[in-house]
């Protein structure tokens, strides 16, 4: 089958041949149809030091899909040949604590589609049918490519009741975006986000966001006061950016016992000032993956009851064009980008 593949141990991704990976009695074989690329795969692109420290090689990468089911192993149950999935990235190991304890998403021993596995950057990827989630007819193949990384926008902005309140979003990808237009739909008040890059901030307020600022020029509180007419501060932070200057500014603009979900991945130390936190009671939550299955339920119902993603999607390859993909991402001037398996 066609792959793209990390063949090497240097920048770069290469389409390459490959076996059809085996299908295991509890698995399924999922014919890709579309696939998207995630920061992560830019990170193995990029061969940074992450990458090298995590990354075997040769390894199919890519865990951002839409498929449909095109064969499956003999225990499996609940699916047919063709339904339509996408699937959850993060495989548990169903017999730690957290697992027997309906706890998928705290597994001690997750293993990542694409990251330790083989991914579905591929004709076929082999997922377990534990991991796939079938899809209603009414979500279009485009958005489903996208679910796992609407699903931690999705599971980040619902950590936290957001009905009426406040919202600061700090970093405007792609996930900041989808949260932001997450937080809107659910009945927040103001929802501000915040991105040096002015291509992302014009993305976010396609989705919907009360304003969007830039912190390289404006002044966010300034903003918040004279613009939103905000004078106690925010309730909720979604901090999506991995920037520790945007982290440190959120915990100056929360409110006294505001609540911030933590999903940006800072690349070394952060530091903060403990006497806001302290002081302020504030509550600051770590976020990894998506909740297994709460979080998928949620997106489909989301989109199902009129969320509109599509602004984020901001580019289409066919998959021989991958290298365009990789560009668009790397450029810093795109939101998602889809890559076509059938085009
Ligand atoms: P991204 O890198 O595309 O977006 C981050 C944005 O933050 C960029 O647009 C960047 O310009 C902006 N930014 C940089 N400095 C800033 C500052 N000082 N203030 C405000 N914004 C600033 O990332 P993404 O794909 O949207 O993902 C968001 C974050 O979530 C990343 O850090 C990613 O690594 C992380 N992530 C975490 C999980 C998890 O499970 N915890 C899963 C997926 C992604
Ligand atoms: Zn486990």
């Amino acid at each position: 089958m066609h792959a793209l593949s990390k063949l090497e141990a240097r920048r770069g991704i290469w389409a390459t041949e490959t076996e059809v990976p085996r299908v295991g009695p509890n698995d399924l074989l999922i014919k890709i149809k579309k696939s998207s690329i995630c920061g992560t795969d830019v990170h193995i692109y990029n061969w940074d030091e992450w990458a090298q420290k995590t990354i075997p090689v040769p390894m199919v990468v890519g865990h951002e899909y839409v498929g449909v089911v095109a064969g499956m192993g003999s225990e499996v149950r609940g699916f047919s040949l063709g339904d339509r999935v996408s699937g959850e990235g993060h495989i548990t190991c169903g017999h730690c604590r957290n697992c027997r304890a309906g706890r998928r998403h705290l597994c001690r021993n997750t293993l990542g589609v694409g990251v330790n596995r083989q991914g579905s950057f591929a004709e076929y990827l082999v997922l377990p049918a534990f991991n796939a989630f079938k899809l209603p007819d009414d979500i279009p193949d485009d958005i489903a490519a996208i679910f796992d990384p609407f699903g931690n926008a999705v599971h980040t902005a619902l950590t936290f009741d957001l009905v009426g309140e406040d919202v600061l979003i700090t970093g405007a990808g792609p996930i900041g975006v989808m949260a932001a237009a997450v937080a809107k739909h659910v009945g927040a008040r103001n929802v501000v986000i915040t991105d040096v890059n002015d291509y992302r901030l014009e993305l976010a307020r396609k989705m919907g966001v009360t304003r969007a600022v830039n912190v390289a020029h404006e002044d966010l509180w300034q903003v918040a006061k004279d613009e939103l007419d905000m004078h106690e501060g925010f309730d909720v932070g979604l901090e999506m950016s991995g920037n520790g200057a945007a982290f440190s500014q959120m915990i100056k603009v929360m409110n006294n016992g505001g609540k911030v979900a933590l999903l940006g991945i800072p690349s070394g130390d952060v530091k903060i000032d403990w006497n806001e936190v302290i002081f302020k009671m504030l509550t600051i939550k770590g976020i990894y993956g998506r909740e297994m299955f709460e979080t998928w339920y949620k997106m489909a119902a989301l989109i199902q009851s009129g969320l509109d993603l599509t602004p984020v999607i901001t580019h289409h390859y066919p998959i021989a064009d991958f290298q365009k993909g990789f560009d668009a991402m790397l450029t810093g001037q795109s939101g998602k980008v889809i890559l076509d398996w059938e085009a």
